[in-house]
């Protein structure tokens, strides 16, 4: 395609890649089948991915900013980030073009679902999701093995 003459971005905000509902939904589904044919190989709870891939936002987030109140990640939005475009961003975060509504980045997802959360404590069912999700963790940054709790 030719040079757009914006840092030859070709997607707008109605086209682009961004997943829309049925887009997770359908990654949802597809990375559960690659689970279920090779358990030996992927190491990724279905609990997690379920998380990641629901509608609406990942984090609980402050009525006032938008910021995520919930965040791992080690910002707190008092710092300034510059974009390439020279202007000061308004996000939370200094990775640009991501806004805490969502983000689904897994360095700030993941290590946020070690704090437990309410609902995680629903169910027997719940609370083994949240533990193979934190052992998914441990594997992941740690390089501790992983054994599915069921
Ligand atoms: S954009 Fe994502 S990683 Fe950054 S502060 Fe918001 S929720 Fe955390």
């Amino acid at each position: 395609m030719a040079n757009d003459k914006e840092f030859f971005r070709f997607s707008n905000e109605t086209d682009n890649l961004a997943f829309k509902p049925d887009d997770l939904l359908e990654c949802r589904r597809i990375v559960d089948d690659v689970i279920d044919e090779f358990p030996g190989t992927i190491v990724y709870p279905k609990a997690f991915n379920r998380e990641v891939t629901c509608d609406g936002p990942l984090f609980e987030l402050d009525p006032q900013t938008g910021y995520a109140i919930d965040c791992a990640g080690r910002h707190n939005g008092t710092h300034k980030t510059i974009l390439s475009t020279l202007k000061q961003s308004k996000n939370k975060c200094c990775m640009p073009n991501i806004d805490c509504a969502e983000c689904r980045l897994l360095a700030t997802v993941l290590p946020s679902r070690l704090m437990p959360k309410d609902r995680d404590a629903q169910s027997a069912q719940t609370v083994r999701d949240w533990l193979n999700i934190c052992q998914y963790w441990s594997w992941f940054y740690l390089n501790e093995p992983y054994q599915q709790i069921a």
